[in-house]
C-alpha cells in the first residue's frame, strides 16, 4: 500500500514537473515581436529574435530606452519620475508586459501573424553571447 502511493505521487509529480517544463517553452514560441505604444499608438515593431537596443523619445522631452537582447525586451533606462519601468525587468511572455504610466510607454510582446506558420526554430530560445 506504501509503496503504491509513492508510485502515484511521484507520477504526479513528474508530470507537474513537465508541465512547469514546457510551458515556457510554448509561450515564448508564441511571441516574435516587439510592440511598444505610446499613448497606445504604435511607435515601434520590432522582431524579437533581432537584439538591438532602441530610443522612444516623446515631444515633451521623455525618453524610453528599450532593450531587446537574448529573446527578451526590457526597460533599460528612463526619465521618468518613478523609475518603475527600469524596475520591472525583462519580459519573454505576451502576458507581462512592461509599463511606464508617466510616460504611457507600453512594451508588450506579441505573436507575428505572418511568420507564425514558420518552423519549430523559431520558438527556441537562442541566447547569442
Ligand atoms: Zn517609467
Amino acid at each position: 500500500m506504501k509503496k503504491k502511493d509513492f508510485v502515484l505521487i511521484a507520477s504526479v509529480a513528474l508530470v507537474a514537473v513537465a508541465a512547469l517544463g514546457l510551458s515556457p517553452l510554448l509561450e515564448e514560441r508564441d511571441v516574435s515581436r516587439v510592440i511598444v505604444t505610446v499613448d497606445g499608438t504604435e511607435a515601434l515593431n520590432v522582431p524579437l529574435a533581432q537584439d538591438g537596443v532602441y530610443d522612444i523619445p516623446q515631444a515633451d522631452g521623455a525618453v524610453n530606452v528599450i532593450e531587446v537582447a537574448g529573446g527578451g525586451v526590457r526597460m533599460v533606462q528612463a526619465n521618468c519620475r518613478d523609475g518603475l519601468c527600469v524596475q520591472q525587468g525583462e519580459t519573454r511572455r505576451a502576458a507581462k508586459s512592461i509599463v511606464c504610466l508617466p510616460h504611457r510607454v507600453v512594451v508588450r510582446l506579441a505573436a507575428d501573424e505572418h511568420e507564425q506558420a514558420q518552423t519549430p526554430l523559431d520558438g527556441v530560445d537562442v541566447v547569442v553571447r
